[in-house]
């Protein structure tokens, strides 16, 4: 397996990005597995995409070795796209996935279904080397819950309705990656690493 560097700490990003690209005999590790620290990147980008090219740019130079980033976050139409992309620090820095639930469905109390539409974005930046800088980005649209069901995933999946009518946290790892955003992102950045693997 090729190892690439994933800027991130998140492990329930950390496990996904690994598993959708382990078929392409890509393992996403992270750094401190090879005992490098990577600093805080600050995410000053105003898209997933240019915080997605700040994070790995920054692991590339750290480490330089391959590395893929991925920004993502959560969209709900009645609050204007918040949190956006500022879905990791919507309740403040040491907020738990709790916390950030709680104050989104505080945000979004007395909304009727038809109310509550929302999206995930994921942006994926890979640097394979100093010139070669792969990017892909996925959706998926649901509706947010009233209150979150199930234990699966992490961040605000037990929140997050797909159209069968079960929330993210109640899918199997394998059903999320199907639909997810970071499924969606990532099989495109898989085609895009195929050519690019293939040519050199
Ligand atoms: P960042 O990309 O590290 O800035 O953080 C993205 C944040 O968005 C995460 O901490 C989660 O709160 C949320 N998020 C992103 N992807 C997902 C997902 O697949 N499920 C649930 N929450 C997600």
């Amino acid at each position: 397996m090729t190892e690439f560097i994933i800027a991130s700490n998140n492990q329930g990003k950390v496990r996904e990005v690994d598993r959708i690209l382990n078929p392409l005999g890509i393992a996403a590790v992270t750094a401190k597995s090879k005992g490098i620290t990577l600093d805080d990147v600050e995410e000053t980008g105003t898209t997933f995409a240019e915080n997605a090219l700040l994070k790995a740019r920054a692991a590339f130079e750290r480490t330089g070795m391959p590395a893929i980033a991925d920004d993502s976050g959560l969209s709900v139409d009645a609050l204007g796209g918040q949190p956006g992309v500022y879905s990791a620090r919507y309740a403040g820095e040491n907020a738990t996935d709790a916390d950030r639930i709680a104050k989104l469905l505080k945000n979004m109390e007395g909304m009727p279904k038809e109310k509550r539409t929302a999206h995930f974005t994921c942006s994926v930046c890979c640097i394979l080397d100093e010139n070669t800088v792969i990017t892909a980005e996925g959706h998926v649209y649901g509706v947010i819950a009233f209150e979150p069901k199930g234990s699966g995933g992490f961040g605000y999946d037990p929140v997050f309705i797909i159209d069968d009518g079960r929330s993210f946290g109640e899918l199997t790892p394998e059903e999320k990656d199907k639909v997810s955003h970071r499924g969606n992102a990532l099989r495109t950045l898989y085609e895009k690493l195929e050519a690019a693997l293939s040519k050199s």
